[in-house]
C-alpha cells in the first residue's frame, strides 16, 4: 500500500482496545474545549476522569478511529448529564397547573414567562400570568406588556396600562400575590399559572427566603430555574444557592442566541442533577424552544461537525461487509480486488475526505493523516477495477500487458496508473495474508471489526 492509502487505512482500523495515549490525546482536547464553553472547573474536572475511565475499558469500534471513539463517549456521556431525553413540562392531575419561575434579576424570567405562556396557549392551555416580582417598579408593567404580546390575561397587584391586566389589587406582598393570583386562576378556570418572581443582581438571603416562601404558599408543580447562558464559571455557584434555597425541578437556559458555548448547561445538570427544559434564544416571544441535549452537547463541544461526521461513519460502516472480510481473513480465504474495491467504497462512503478534515478541529494527527489522501485517488481506483472482468478481478496475474492497456482505456486512466494499483493491491493481499497467519506488523491496517 501506498503511505497515504497506509495512513487513511489506519483511520479505519483497530481492534482491541483503546490505548491509553489515544484517549489521553483526546481528553486533552476535550478538556480543552470545556474550558473554552466556560464549564466549572471543578465539573471539567469530574467529567473528564469520568470519561476517561470508560474509555479506558470499551472495545474500539470498527467505524470509528480511536480519537472519534473517544469524542463519541464524551458526547454520550455530555448528553446524558444534560438530560438524556427532553423533559416535557408535568401538568397537575387536578388543574390549574402552577409554574414558578425563579433566578437572578436579568435571567431572563419575565421573558421566558410571555414566552412559555404564548407556546401554552398555542398548545391549547389558558395560562394566566401572575406578577410576584414587586421588588423593581418596572416590574409589574413589564409583565403586563409581555402577556398583552402573548394574548394571555396577568394577574397584578396594581392596574398596568394595557387591557390584558388583571384589575385586582393587592397589598405589596409577593406572596400574598402569588397566593392570589393561583386562586383567580382556579376560580377563573386557567389550567396553567406561571408565577413570574423577584430575582437580585447577586445570590442574596433575603431573596431566596421571598422565594422559598412563594414556593411554600403556592405548592407549584414546576419550578423553573432561569439561568443566563452567559453567566460562565458562575453558573455552579448560582444554581447551587437556588437548589438549596428554593430547590427547583427543571432549568431554562436563556440568552442562548449569545455567543455562549453553554457550558453553563452542564455546570448546573452536573451539579444540581436537575434536568434543562427549554431554551430562550432571543427577545420576540417566539424565540423558545424545547432544550435538546444533543444540540447543547455539539454546542459545548464545538467540534464542527464532528459528531455528525462520527454519525456518517458509524452508519457507512457496513458490519455484514465486515463481517465477511473477517471471516475471509480468518479462513485464510484470498483478500481479492473485489473486496478491495468494498474498502475505497466505504472510504468514499464517509463522505468527502477533505470536507472530513475541517470537521476536526484540534485533531492534528488525523487531520494530518487525511490531508495526504487524495479523493481522486478513489474514484480512480474504483474506474479501474471496473474496468476489469470479474476474471481479472478474481485473479489479477491473468493481467498482462495488452489487458493493462484496455483497462486503462476504459477507465479513462493510464498504464502506469493501472500498474500503481494493481502493485497497491498485492501489497494489501500480501498483508491481509499475513494477518491471517496471526496479526500483522504493529500500526499496519486490521480489518474493520
Ligand atoms: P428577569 O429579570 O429575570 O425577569 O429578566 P428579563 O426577562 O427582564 O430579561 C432581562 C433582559 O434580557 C431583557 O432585556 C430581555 O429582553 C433580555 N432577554 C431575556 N431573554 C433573552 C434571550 O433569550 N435572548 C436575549 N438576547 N435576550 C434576552
Ligand atoms: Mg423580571
Amino acid at each position: 500500500l501506498s503511505d497515504r492509502l497506509t495512513s487513511t487505512f489506519k483511520n479505519l482500523r483497530t481492534r482491541g482496545r483503546l490505548s491509553e495515549a489515544d484517549i489521553d490525546a483526546t481528553v486533552r482536547e476535550i478538556r480543552r474545549a470545556l474550558l473554552d464553553a466556560d464549564v466549572a472547573v471543578s465539573v471539567v474536572r469530574e467529567f473528564t476522569a469520568a470519561v476517561r475511565e470508560r474509555a479506558l475499558g470499551s472495545e474500539v469500534s470498527g467505524a470509528l478511529n480511536p480519537a472519534q471513539q473517544v469524542v463519541k463517549i464524551v458526547n454520550e456521556e455530555l448528553v446524558e448529564i444534560l438530560g438524556g431525553q427532553t423533559r416535557a413540562l408535568t401538568f397537575a392531575k387536578v388543574p390549574p397547573t402552577v409554574i414558578m419561575l425563579a433566578g437572578l434579576q436579568g435571567a431572563g424570567k419575565t421573558t421566558l414567562a410571555g414566552k412559555l405562556a404564548l407556546a401554552l396557549k398555542e398548545q391549547g392551555h389558558t395560562p394566566l400570568l401572575v406578577a410576584a416580582d414587586l421588588q423593581r417598579p418596572n416590574a409589574v408593567n413589564q409583565l403586563a406588556v409581555v402577556a398583552e404580546r402573548a394574548g394571555v390575561p396577568v394577574f397584578a397587584p396594581h392596574p398596568g396600562n394595557t387591557s390584558a391586566v388583571d384589575d385586582a389589587i393587592v397589598d405589596g406582598d409577593p406572596v400574598a400575590v402569588a397566593r392570589d393570583g393561583v386562586a383567580t386562576a382556579r376560580a377563573r378556570q386557567h389550567d396553567v399559572v406561571i408565577v413570574d418572581t423577584a430575582g437580585r443582581l447577586g445570590i442574596d438571603e433575603l431573596l431566596m427566603r421571598q422565594a422559598a416562601d412563594i414556593r411554600a404558599a403556592v405548592q407549584p408543580d414546576e419550578v423553573l430555574f432561569v439561568i443566563d447562558a452567559m453567566i460562565g464559571q458562575d453558573a455552579v455557584n448560582t444554581a447551587k444557592a437556588f437548589a438549596d434555597g428554593v430547590d427547583f425541578t427543571g432549568v431554562v437556559l436563556s440568552k442562548l442566541d449569545g455567543d455562549a458555548r453553554g457550558g453553563a448547561a452542564l455546570s448546573v445538570a452536573k451539579v444540581t442533577g436537575r434536568p434543562i427544559m427549554f431554551a430562550s434564544t432571543g427577545e420576540k416571544l417566539t424565540d423558545f424552544e424545547v432544550f435538546h441535549p444533543d444540540r447543547m452537547a455539539s454546542r459545548i463541544l464545538d467540534m464542527g461537525d464532528v459528531l455528525t461526521l462520527i454519525e456518517q461513519a458509524e452508519r457507512a460502516f457496513d458490519s455484514e461487509q465486515a463481517a465477511k472480510m473477517a471471516e475471509k481473513v480468518a479462513t485464510g480465504q484470498d483478500f481479492t480486488l473485489a473486496d478491495f474495491l468494498v474498502q475505497m467504497q466505504q472510504l468514499k462512503n464517509m463522505g468527502s475526505m477533505k470536507k472530513m478534515l475541517g470537521m476536526l478541529p484540534g485533531m492534528g494527527q488525523m487531520r494530518e493523516a487525511l490531508d495526504s489522501f487524495d479523493e481522486r485517488e478513489v474514484d480512480r481506483i474504483e474506474a479501474v477495477i471496473r474496468s476489469m472482468t470479474p476474471a481479472e478481478r478474481d485473479n489479477p496475474k491473468i493481467i498482462n500487458g495488452s489487458r493493462r492497456a484496455r483497462i486503462a482505456r476504459g477507465s479513462g486512466t493510464t498504464t502506469t496508473a493501472v500498474n500503481q494499483l494493481l502493485e497497491r493491491f498485492e501489497g494489501a493481499q500480501k498483508m491481509m495474508r499475513q494477518m491471517s497467519r496471526g496479526g500483522g506488523p504493529n500500526g499496519m491496517p486490521a480489518l474493520p471489526g
